[in-house]
């Protein structure tokens, strides 16, 4: 009898997964579009220039000892203002608490532990739908979830009236986790007027919101336009939480770079937010790591080396969007009577294309084309060489 005969296999995580059966696929064609990582034309992973040269830089300058529990001071500061704005008075009088976290991930799950001891009650809201990892995280910290209505499968749009309905009919002061830009899995963000009038009825009930920012510059190609959102709310006198991720905008996946942030009433309030934060972290995983952090925040601290990395946002972003008009293009061309325009007015990593399991089961099986069931392509993967292909299995599977 063995200690673990009874520890059952775990379900396959839905993106982790596709991943798994796409390296055990000997097809030369195959195409991997699950995951979202950024890859060139050519369909190879990017090390952005503004990284290698910030490399340069720091190579052999630092020791390999802890970084501080809350991470880099430094590092910090430079991710605090490039959300809330280079001058940003609330960044400058230090009352927002923050910690470097282990990226988007990690700062979700300090955030969502802060709130299980700090704010018993409080129901957490997350939109339908929304990246997967979120449900797992809020499950793991113990909190309670409730939904919200987001998406308008009729127009592939966002379902405006209903998600202010939703929010309106929430108990005063519940915590709502908005996707700052680039919604992941639909690709459908509010307009600015439409945030205004979010944040307007949020302010009303006293609500709480928890932006999640894993890809800032990767919306628009414009690092200041994607924070818009977090600007008018605070703006609007919200107090806001805030997870930020260093690895799509800087493609700095694998080095675990984030930072979250607790918008507090004043610098005595932060201190003590933050020491919460530390006192969580400690107990999870004690430090974070250091070489992302110095990558990100030599790249953050120098003018030039900014100007060079917005720069490379903005091409990875501009790949992207021509892409979704390739793909458009192809399928329209590829004479698909269906509706394709949502596939160019969605935004960020993921088309949500609307392709129902069994045709994306057929898209792996037929085509060794690899995506998530819930029809979410990763246009990241997809290049001017395969985009033709795609749109051709595209279409038949849909016909
Ligand atoms: N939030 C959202 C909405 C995401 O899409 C992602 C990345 N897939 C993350 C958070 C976190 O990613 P990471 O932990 O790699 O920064």
């Amino acid at each position: 009898m063995s200690r673990f005969g009874d520890v059952p296999e775990a379900p396959k995580d839905p993106i982790l997964g596709i991943s798994e059966m796409f390296n055990a696929d000997a097809h030369a064609e195959k195409m991997n579009l699950g995951v979202g990582a950024y890859r060139d034309d050519n369909g190879k992973p990017v090390v952005l220039n503004c990284v290698r040269e910030a490399e340069k830089r720091i190579a052999g300058n630092f020791n390999m000892e802890y970084l501080p529990t809350n991470g880099s001071k430094d590092f910090v500061q430079q991710s605090l203002k490039l959300a809330f704005g280079e001058n940003s008075a609330h960044v400058a009088d230090g009352s927002i608490a923050a910690v470097q976290s282990l990226s988007g991930t990690g700062s979700c799950r300090l955030m969502a532990e802060f709130q299980r001891r700090f704010m018993p009650g409080c129901k957490v809201y997350i939109t339908v739908p929304t990246w997967s990892n979120h449900h797992n995280i809020w499950r793991d910290a113990g909190c309670e979830q409730d939904t919200f209505r987001y998406y308008k499968e009729s127009t592939r749009g966002l379902d405006f009236e209903g998600m202010v309905e939703d929010i309106q009919n929430a108990p005063d002061g519940s915590m709502f986790l908005l996707h700052a830009c680039a919604h992941n899995p639909t690709g459908v963000d509010p307009s600015a007027e439409q945030w205004r009038e979010i944040s307007k009825v949020m302010k009303a009930k006293n609500h709480f919101a928890f932006f999640d920012m894993a890809y800032q510059g990767f919306a628009s190609g414009d690092c200041e336009r994607d924070a818009q959102a977090i600007r008018i709310f605070v703006e609007d006198g919200h107090k806001v939480a805030l997870a930020q991720s260093f690895a799509k905008n800087m493609g700095l996946y694998g080095q675990r770079i984030g930072t979250v942030s607790v918008m507090c009433k004043d610098k005595e309030e932060a201190n003590r937010v933050e020491s919460q934060l530390k006192v969580i972290a400690r107990a999870m995983y004690s430090n974070p790591p250091m070489h992302g952090a110095l990558i990100a925040s030599t790249i953050l601290g120098d003018a030039a080396l900014k100007a060079q990395w917005y720069e490379e946002v903005k091409g990875m972003a501009d790949r992207i969007i021509k892409m979704r008009t390739l793909l458009r293009k192809n399928l329209e061309e590829s004479g698909s009577t269906l509706p394709w325009q949502h596939v160019t007015d969605q935004i960020g990593m993921f088309c949500f294309s609307g392709m129902t399991g069994e045709q994306v089961d057929k898209l792996r099986t037929d085509h060794h084309i690899y995506m998530t069931r819930n029809g979410r392509i990763s246009m990241a993967g997809v290049t001017s060489s395969n985009v033709g292909r795609l749109a051709a299995a595209m279409h038949e599977v849909t016909k």
